[in-house]
């Protein structure tokens, strides 16, 4: 989408810190400490945390509304600070909250926009672009006539207006329902499929996990976690298979190999291990060994919650 050549990396980001300014008593919040990270080019990355870990504040940096505190940004290999105005070209940016004049339609918004960044007339996009949102039946609507997921899609399209080749939404499905959730999803893919590298902020595990190829964990304002999606569900080390025996439970069975055992009804049990030192044959030999039948069976792999719920856990412990 833009003319200048692909960088390394779309949006590289060095020991990044942000304190907010003290207000009265209160001592400023450290809302980043220290973040390093780079957003490969052409995949839709994940900044996956749960509320307040800094990733608006990490958001709103990029898009040049806060100021850092100290730490290096460059997107699309421009410096924030030394090359602001190619680093703002490079980028847009949907922002959580929706905001338009509820009395301007959409193809003005997009014009409007346009404006801003001084494309000419003959260059602008707009048209396309409500196509492209599947908004081109509602070219002349009033804004405020819009529906929830209509507004979005519109911020979507504003954020495309100069064809940034990096495009971060943050948050883009919170509150939204499930229906709108998907097509939130589909429209981020196809644009993704055009070329846009793509960054998204949740705290929605699903979400990250269904949609983005990389993912970063945030945590108290630090990475906790940075890898493929598919290495970081593979992190999951634990099993949990669940028994049904063939009478009452009323000592809890024991094993070495037993990371933990649990009593889920009268006759039912479920245990966790650790699939590199252990594996199903043992975990079932030694529930037979201590005189219990087994009736019925199933396993499941720890997955992506599991995952985030151990290392944002340790994260809390290390501090
Ligand atoms: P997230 O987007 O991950 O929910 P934020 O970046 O919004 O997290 O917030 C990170 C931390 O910084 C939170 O503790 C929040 O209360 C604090 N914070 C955010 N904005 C401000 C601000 N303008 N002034 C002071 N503290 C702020
Ligand atoms: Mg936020």
């Amino acid at each position: 989408m833009s003319t200048s050549p692909a960088p390394t990396a779309a949006i590289s980001i060095r020991d990044l810190v942000k304190r907010y300014a003290p207000a009265g008593e209160a001592e400023g919040k450290l809302a980043l400490n220290g973040v390093s990270f780079d957003v490969p080019e052409g995949g839709i990355f994940g900044l996956l945390g749960p509320n307040g870990a800094g990733k608006s504040t990490l958001i709103n940096i990029l898009a040049g509304l806060v100021r850092k505190s100290s730490g290096t940004a460059e997107i699309w290999g421009f410096d924030i600070d030394r090359d602001q105005r190619n680093a703002k070209r490079s980028i847009g940016i949907v922002p959580q909250e929706i905001v338009f004049d509820p009395f301007f339609t959409p193809f003005e918004v997009l014009e409007i926009q346009a404006g801003l960044y001084g494309i000419a007339k003959h260059l602008r996009r707009s048209e396309e672009l409500l196509r492209a949102v599947h908004l081109g039946d509602k070219r002349n609507a009033y804004a405020r006539t819009l529906s929830g997921g209509m507004k979005r899609r519109l911020l979507i399209a504003k954020a495309l207006v100069h064809q940034p080749p990096v495009l971060v939404l943050d948050e883009p499905t919170a509150g939204v329902d499930v229906e709108l959730r998907r097509q939130l999803w589909d429209l981020v893919t196809e644009m993704n499929r055009e070329g846009v590298t793509i960054v998204l902020t949740t705290h929605y595990l699903e979400e990250a996990e269904e949609l983005c190829d990389r993912i970063a964990i945030i945590n108290h304002g630090q990475v906790i976690a940075n890898k493929p999606t598919r290495e970081l569900v593979g992190m999951a080390r634990e099993k949990i298979i669940a028994l049904t025996l063939d009478r009452e439970v009323t000592e809890l069975p024991s094993h070495p190999g037993f990371l933990k055992c649990e009593k889920t009804g009268e006759r039912e049990l479920e245990i966790t291990y650790d699939k590199d030192r252990s594996n199903a044959g043992e975990i079932l030999s030694a529930i037979q060994a201590q005189g219990f039948a087994i009736v019925d069976v199933t396993t499941r792999e720890a997955d992506l919650e599991d995952v985030f719920v151990t290392l944002t856990s340790q994260a809390r412990s290390a501090a």
